[in-house]
């Protein structure tokens, strides 16, 4: 089994000639709504990758309210184990309120809300999923300790622990949590918050995946972008060049990357064929528009690594 303990948000997003400034009010042309929040997207993700089969759950909070409904019934749609995701009576359910230019320039407004009142009463009532677990993903989008103390309990129950350390924190990572990162996956800019090395060609990778392994992470994978992506552990290291497609839009593809990291890790493989799986599923993600909608089934993702 494979778990996301994060965020859920509805997006809503307004499609409009241009961004609204301050006093101003503008009229947008269309607007869409969606699953988003990092730990939905990539519990949506990896569900639709692994296909029913493999029970891949999300453990978080939603609001008593009709954002939080619609974010069930979308997570199940992509085959999400919704059973450890509960009902905060006190908050609403997290939104993103997107503003989309004619040029693709966008402005957002992330609201925690539920998201910012999960705590350790959550990992309780999820604890048999967490036992059960053989990797977790985490990401940064709810409270500090909740994401510390999940760390420490999935690792303790043997699972593999992923960490997209999204959004990274300016003055870096606590300690207690570095201690308990098997595989930490930051983009350029969050490499740069974690160590102060932004990389830009294979070989800074390398100095910054050295970088992150001293904190205390046992594996380290730093992703380019279209650049390629890096990875090293202790039994190596290897540059994995971009997979060849015509991206139209890169939202989640760092998601979609994580999710199939964590499809290709629970499947027993060495990190280096698993970067090369989730490279082909951040690839993928960026020919289709849309967060969690944007990622591949398992049949595309084979075919790209044929390629
Ligand atoms: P994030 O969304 O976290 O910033 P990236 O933008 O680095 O992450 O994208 C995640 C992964 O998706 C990359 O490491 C790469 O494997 C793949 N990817 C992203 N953009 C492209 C692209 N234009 N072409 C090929 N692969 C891409």
């Amino acid at each position: 089994r494979i778990l996301s303990i994060g965020s859920v948000n509805i997006d809503l997003t307004a499609y409009s000639p241009a961004l609204p400034r301050a006093g101003e009010t503008i009229h947008a042309t269309r607007y869409a709504t969606g699953l988003g929040g990092k730990g939905a997207n990539q519990a949506a993700a990896c569900a639709r990758l692994a296909g029913a089969a493999c029970g891949v759950a999300l453990v978080g909070r939603v609001g008593k309210d009709a954002f939080g409904t619609q974010a069930r019934e979308s997570l199940s749609k992509f085959g999400t184990d919704c059973r450890w995701l509960s009902d905060d009576a006190g908050n609403g359910t997290g939104l993103a309120l997107i503003g989309i230019d004619a040029r693709g320039e966008n402005c957002i407004t992330v609201i925690g809300a539920s998201n910012m009142a999960v705590d350790v009463g959550d990992l309780d009532r999820a604890q048999a999923a967490i036992a059960g677990a053989r990797v977790v993903m985490l990401q940064l989008e709810i409270p500090m300790p909740a994401v510390i103390e999940a760390a420490r309990r999935a690792r303790a129950a043997g699972a593999i622990v992923l960490l997209d350390p999204a959004p990274a924190p300016h003055d870096g990572l606590p300690d207690a949590l570095w201690a308990e990162i098997d595989v930490v996956t930051p983009n350029e800019t969050e490499t740069e918050r974690l160590v102060g090395l932004r990389p830009r060609d294979a070989a800074q990778a390398a100095d910054a995946g050295a970088a992150l392994r001293a904190k205390g992470a046992r594996a380290a994978v730093v992703k380019l972008g279209a650049n390629g992506v890096y990875w090293c552990d202790a039994t190596g290291s290897g540059f994995i060049h971009p997979f060849a497609v015509t991206a139209i839009d890169t939202v989640a593809a760092g998601d979609c990357f994580n999710a199939g990291l964590a499809l290709s890790l629970s499947e027993g493989r060495p990190l280096g064929q698993a970067v090369r799986f989730a490279a082909a599923c951040g690839a993928l993600a960026t020919t289709k528009r849309g967060a969690a909608d944007a990622a591949p089934e398992r049949a595309e993702v084979e075919a790209l690594l044929l390629t």
